[in-house]
């Protein structure tokens, strides 16, 4: 067990206020922690925007436990160390002719942190990484470890559970036979062709991601094409909608081949390389989930406040998330959009202008990523989430005296 000394989430945009952030190195040690009579939030690759991870007590990291991938002996699924980083269980699957049906953007986040928050990639009938999960393993409040799987009553509340049930140790996902894909990029859709088109748009490849920056035109369409078992390639258009194939970018040391190339599933799903830093962090991030059916209105009224946007960004993607059913997840019953701004690391502008951001998606129920920046309140949330009162009894339920809580719960949640 070390205590570690960086109090920064990863962005550096973040200081946590805990006591004391302590990396474990087995289960057993995590059960002395948290038995210990400390109030206790567990911490993975501290990728996160927010105080979601934060607590007044101890923050346990989970990186350190020893990493593990097993694959069940019918090879349909895997279970992995909890602060497994996503890219190492990733290359691990590939190495034994396995995969998984996405990633996020980012190889470096660790598989408990991102399916806690709902963590997703893109793709029309891709859930989010945590609706892969058949079950998760807990170290609970009372120091014993207890497994809830797919099917349990309360499975559909325990895996994006925010870290509100106790110390995730080990995940159980949906795994299938490893496939080859492709990168290829699009620059220049006009605006109104994009939103004319839109559901067309989205289904161009097997996971699309779009990037603009509100200035009237779409800049970068990028198509992740899963290429079909047994053919070699596929052939991709030198022209969609009008927008106009880029020219090959190959992998550098930072993000995965927009070439054309073919490749394993885990060099083209993520946008980043696992081995590379994926930027420097000087970067806030806020994102905003949508009812698909909505998109283009939604899109609208963002694009309304471009000018006001502009200055503070970097970039905003556009990605698509299938519907699910856990209880915390924003896309819970319905498709969504994913609107994701990449903001400059301006972070008084960026507070600022979140409020109106937010207002002007509200009415379209807009759902704000639980790892990322946001301006609504527990009021705002509790009215957009159906089941959070199964969730609010599950919490009370699993972790009576409130080791768990930190200051983001307590708004969520409530005493
Ligand atoms: C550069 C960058 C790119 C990103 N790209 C994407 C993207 O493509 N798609 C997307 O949806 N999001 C993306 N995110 C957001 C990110 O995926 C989430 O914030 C995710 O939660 C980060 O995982 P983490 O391991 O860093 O978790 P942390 O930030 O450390 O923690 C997040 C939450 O998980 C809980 N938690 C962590 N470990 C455990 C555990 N072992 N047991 C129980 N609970 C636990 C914590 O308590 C906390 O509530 C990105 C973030 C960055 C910085």
């Amino acid at each position: 067990m070390v205590d570690v000394e960086r109090e920064l989430n990863w962005a550096g945009t973040y200081g946590y206020l805990a006591d004391r952030i302590v990396r474990v190195g087995s289960v057993d040690e995590a059960r002395d922690l948290v038995t210990s009579g400390e109030r206790i939030r567990p911490l993975g690759t501290r990728h996160s925007f927010n105080d979601i991870a934060d607590g007044p007590g101890l923050l346990v990291d989970l990186t350190g436990l020893p990493a593990e991938v097993e694959v069940a002996p019918d090879r349909r699924s895997a279970t992995v160390s909890a602060g497994t980083r996503y890219g190492l269980a990733a290359v691990e699957l590939e190495r034994q002719g396995l995969a998984l049906h996405n990633m996020g953007s980012l190889p470096h986040i660790s598989v408990a942190g991102a399916t806690a928050t709902a963590t997703h990639g893109s793709g029309i009938g891709l859930g989010a990484l945590s609706s892969a999960v058949s079950a998760v393993e807990l170290l609970g409040a009372d120091g014993e470890l207890r497994t809830v799987r797919r099917g349990d009553p309360d499975f559909d509340g325990s895996v994006v559970a925010l870290g509100a049930l106790g110390l995730v140790t080990r995940v159980t996902v949906d795994v299938q036979p490893s496939y080859r894909m492709r990168q290829d990029a699009y620059e220049d859709l006009p605006w109104d062709v994009f939103l004319e088109h839109l559901p067309e748009v989205f289904v161009a490849a097997y996971s699309v991601c779009l990037f603009t920056e509100w200035d009237g035109r779409v800049r970068e369409l990028l198509l992740k094409s899963r290429v079909p078992d047994g053919a070699e390639d596929i052939d991709m258009p030198e022209d969609i909608l009008g927008a106009r194939r880029m020219p090959p970018r190959e992998a550098s040391d930072r993000t995965t081949p927009v070439d054309g190339t073919v490749g394993a599933w885990c060099d083209r799903l993520p946008h980043f390389l696992i081995s590379g830093t994926p930027s420097n962090g000087s970067e806030i991030q806020s994102e905003h989930f949508v009812p698909f059916a909505v998109a283009a209105a939604a899109l609208d009224a963002v694009a309304a406040l471009g000018d006001r946007i502009r200055p503070h960004l970097h970039t905003a993607e556009l990605r698509t998330m299938a519907a699910d059913s856990a209880w915390l997840s924003p896309s819970q019953g319905e498709d969504v959009l994913c609107i994701a701004f990449t903001w400059r690391k301006h972070p008084e502008e960026v507070a600022a202008l979140l409020p109106d951001l937010e207002a002007a998606l509200a009415p379209f129920g807009q759902r704000p990523h639980w790892g990322k920046m946001s301006s609504l309140d527990g009021d705002a949330i509790e009215a957009l989430y159906p089941r959070i009162g199964g969730f609010r009894d599950l919490v009370r339920r699993s972790d009576p005296d409130g080791v768990f809580r930190g200051p983001f719960l307590e708004r969520i949640i409530r005493p």
